[in-house]
């Protein structure tokens, strides 16, 4: 691994068959995973770059058991790297040497769906396809998807604020959570909101939201369920170039148009999905935007209407509308199998996560070519365009000495010019190991500082997911005052990167 990340505690390394024993009394049977073989499937995520085996993988059942391994942890100073489904694309759940992953898998149970306040409360292992699948008899949904929705957990969800195709309209992960359980380092158990709309008191759930494991373990999710749509159509319009592709999109949300969904995707990714599923895509124009309009039938007729015209304005050479569920399908399912078709032209991609503001789509686009050019590498670009949010991938060989590092200074070069623009690091992906050392391109020593307080009112000793999101470790009470006098080091003991 090349990633710097916080030195192994040796003393806890030595301790690994002593801490496996006693993980084993608070979970019983097949609990507790500590062979190197078996432990092996959750070496990585879905940032497969980076391997690292865990200390030992203990899988919980219940929320005193996590309370337990918790306390324990904290009591003898060993870290703790939480899991989902280990579909993270930042490397969130990327494991320790020193640190017992803890996998929330086994909390898989749905355990309320309450139709009158239309909310669903679920374990945090449950996907979140399974939420949607709970509630689809009635015609409900739960809106944030994911492409990752059939494996990725919810629990996961919550501490990535993860997104989807239709977050443009019915907002984030954030947007949609409720309330949470959550144990804390010390084994405390907290809630955060609940079926209520809105909490007294500071909003802790918001700060949870998104915290990538760094605040506390999450145990159970309260979750907005929203009826489905009468019904959706969708637009498929190709432009000549993206510019103009952009700026319909500027133009659609401009018109105080909010669709259920906003896609784009550029040459190389429209000739590689086409290619894959023979989605019916245009192959002569330089950029492809599906829409989609959903709601009551007579309102979706004229919001057709609407972004047809937009569209025909900004010199779409392609406008289809489906005409049934099936077309409407077939236009996203290019689009759905966007990455694996790349996959099919490329040995290996890099898939890159950053928001932009829209107005600067053209600009961005135009600094990608040309740093493609810099780096002899590919890139296609697939991207929610209603959010400004891009996923450019990188098209590179693993096998080619070099190539790897080569993607990865592309990408670090295409996040620096999303927050140039007045962006941000990451539309939905999270921070994790990924964009860690970026941190201080996009926040001042100060802002850090004041994140890492946070961090510090409730993990003060670092023990929780440590190595990621934070450029440094420093210890809570020498925040602000980091002064290295005759080249003594305040603090010798805390594990630096
Ligand atoms: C093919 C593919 C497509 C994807 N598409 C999208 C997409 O469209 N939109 C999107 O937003 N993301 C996408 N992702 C990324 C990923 O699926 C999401 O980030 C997802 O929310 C991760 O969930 P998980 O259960 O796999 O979490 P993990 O990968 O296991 O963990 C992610 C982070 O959450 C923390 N965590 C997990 N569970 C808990 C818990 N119970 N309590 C506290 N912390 C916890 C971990 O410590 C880690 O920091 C995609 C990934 C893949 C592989």
């Amino acid at each position: 691994m090349s990633l710097a990340m916080p030195q192994p505690d040796a003393a806890v390394l030595a301790k690994r068959a002593e801490i496996a024993a006693d993980l084993r009394t608070i979970v019983p049977g097949e609990g507790v995973v500590e062979a190197p073989n078996e432990m092996r499937v959750f070496e990585t995520d879905g940032l497969t770059a980076y391997r690292q085996l865990p200390l030992v993988v203990v899988l919980p059942e219940t929320t005193q058991q996590v309370s337990r391994i918790l306390r324990y942890c904290n009591e003898r100073n060993i870290r703790v790297v939480p899991r989902g489904s280990g579909t993270s694309l930042s490397g969130g759940a990327l494991p320790l040497a020193d640190a017992v992953l803890l996998v929330m898998s086994r909390f898989n149970r749905i355990l309320d769906i309450d139709y009158v306040n239309r909310c669903v409360i679920a374990q945090p292992g449950v996907t979140n396809l399974g939420i949607s699948q709970a509630v689809e008899e009635e015609r409900f949904y739960y809106a944030p998807d994911p492409s990752s929705q059939i494996a990725c957990s919810i629990g996961g969800n919550v501490a990535e604020n993860s997104g989807g195709v239709h977050c443009l309209k019915y907002g984030l992960t954030a947007n949609n959570v409720l309330g949470v359980e959550m144990v804390l380092i010390t084994g405390e158990v907290i809630r955060l909101g609940g079926k209520h709309l809105d909490s007294e008191g500071y909003d802790l759930l918001g700060v949870m939201t998104g915290s990538e494991g760094l605040l506390g373990v999450v145990t159970e999710v309260t979750v907005r369920i929203l009826q489905r749509p009468e019904a959706a159509r969708a637009l498929l319009l190709g432009f000549p170039s993206s510019e103009q592709a952009g700026q319909c999109v500027a133009e659609i949300i401009g018109a105080g148009i909010i669709p259920g969904g906003m896609e784009m995707m550029d040459e190389p990714a429209i000739h590689a999905a086409e290619d894959f599923v023979q989605a019916g895509y245009p192959l002569d124009v330089e950029a492809l935007l599906i829409v989609e309009l959903d709601g009551p039938g007579p309102e979706i007729e004229h919001l057709i209407g609407q972004v047809e015209a937009i569209a025909t304005d900004n010199g779409s050479t392609t406008c289809r509308i489906s005409q049934s569920e099936e077309e409407r399908l077939a236009f996203w399912a290019g689009r759905k199998a966007a990455f694996p078709a790349v996959g099919r032209i490329s040995p290996d991609y890099y898939c890159m996560d950053g928001t932009i503001p829209r107005k600067e789509l053209p600009r961005v686009l135009a600094g990608m070519r040309e740093m493609s050019e810099r780096y002899g590498l590919r890139v296609a670009n697939v991207f929610h365009a209603g959010d400004g949010n891009l996923h450019p991938l990188i098209l590179y060989d693993a096998n080619i000495p070099g190539e790897l590092a080569k993607a990865e200074s592309f990408g670090n070069d295409i996040l620096r010019l999303c927050v140039e623009v007045g962006g941000v690091l990451t539309g939905e992906h999270g921070v994790g190991v990924e964009k860690r050392d970026l941190m201080p391109v996009m926040f001042s020593q100060v802002d850090l500082d004041q994140q890492m307080r946070v961090k510090c009112a409730f993990d003060p000793n670092h023990l929780l997911n440590p190595g990621k999101v934070f450029p440094q470790l420093r210890r809570c009470a020498e925040l602000g005052r980091m002064h290295i006098h005759a080249g003594k080091m305040p603090f010798p003991d805390i594990p630096r990167f």
